[in-house]
């Protein structure tokens, strides 16, 4: 449904954009996460029309966005970051602006009207924009998006500057737009992907740097690269003959948690799964292993890894 081939957006030596592809498949609420000055918005921009790719396609529907971006448009609603609202008129006259814009086809009040209900505005209809709450302001922003019902939402930091009973409203309407609509929303905060998103698209400096749903990125990343073991026999004869496999990068004693045993945490690799050799050292050596655990990493220090380690802006 949405293809993005090498993506590449520069401002002279600068890429703002360096080399992105990805597919997003009907249905699906992808997050766009990474940290400010990721490239989100250009992404974004790029996949919308709004702003031309340096080189590399996006397709919307198998429609290329440069070679037709009216019909590419159709399927799309997008929220930018600064959603493009007209103060001085009010939520109805701003609406049906959109609706004319856009060149709807539905009729004109009963859509406006449902798409009211679902966003819950009806109360402020006939107010002006200027007079509205943040909150309130996001609302119609994302009522512009669903004008002419597009298959296709894509919302760039959606709950930015919002109040958490506001981020929390917001998020709910995303996962229920999620039901009907392809959602892509990008944002800077892990817990709001991990809130409402099926997948995550970690990108950093310009870079495509994970893909996943929360499982597998956390796999992927931390996968089994630091193991707890615990370990019955001579701790110092133990350690020596860990730290002497293959692909094992540390080990040290954690204590004695039960009697006669010795807990190690064993740091790998991050390409080696080391638990099957460990088994067998350890039962060839007359070891026995009590137990064995991944230390879990969570999603948050997954994410800080990846943005810390890789990337690579300047040209
Ligand atoms: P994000 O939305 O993830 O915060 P952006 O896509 O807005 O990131 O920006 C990515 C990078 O491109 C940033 O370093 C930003 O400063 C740079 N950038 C964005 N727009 C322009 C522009 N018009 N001219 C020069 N640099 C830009
Ligand atoms: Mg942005």
């Amino acid at each position: 449904m949405i293809e993005v081939k090498n993506i590449v957006k520069a401002y002279g030596d600068k890429y703002a954009v360096n080399d992105i592809s990805f597919k997003i498949e009907p249905g699906e609420i992808v997050g766009f996460l990474g940290p400010n000055g990721a490239g989100k918005s250009t992404t974004m921009n790029i996949l919308t029309g709004y702003l031309s790719a340096t080189s590399g396609t996006a397709y919307i529907d198998g429609i290329d966005i440069l070679e037709d971006p009216t019909e590419a448009k159709k399927r799309i609603g997008f929220l930018p970051e600064q959603p493009p609202l007209y103060m001085d008129m009010t939520v109805k006259e701003y609406l049906e602006f959109v609706y004319d814009l856009k060149g709807c086809k539905f009729p004109r009040k009963e859509h406006l009207q449902e798409i009211c209900q679902l966003i819950k505005i009806e109360d402020v209809y006939n107010r002006m924009i200027k007079n509205l709450s943040k909150g309130y302001r996001q609302r119609v922003g994302f009522a512009q998006a669903l004008v002419g019902n597009p298959p296709i939402l894509i919302l760039d930091e959606p709950t930015v500057g919002l109040d958490p009973r506001q981020i929390i409203e917001i998020r709910n309407l995303i996962k229920k737009l999620g039901k009907k609509h392809t959602v892509i929303l990008s944002t800077h905060i892990l817990q709001e992907v991990q809130a409402v998103c099926d997948r995550i698209i970690v990108i950093n400096k310009g870079q495509l740097v994970a893909d996943g749903n929360a499982e597998q990125l956390t796999y992927k990343t931390a996968g089994n690269r630091r193991l707890v073991a615990r370990i019955a026999g001579g701790k110092t004869e133990i350690k020596k003959a860990i730290r002497a496999m293959d692909g094992v990068l540390a080990a040290d004693e954690l204590g004695q948690k039960e009697q006669g045993t010795t807990d190690f945490l064993i740091e790998c690799q991050p390409s080696v799964d080391i638990r099957k050799p460990l088994f067998r050292m350890l039962a060839e050596r007359g070891w026995p292993l009590m137990g064995l655990k991944s230390m879990d990493m969570s999603l948050e220090d997954v994410f800080v890894s990846l943005i810390a380690n890789e990337g690579g802006a300047e040209a």
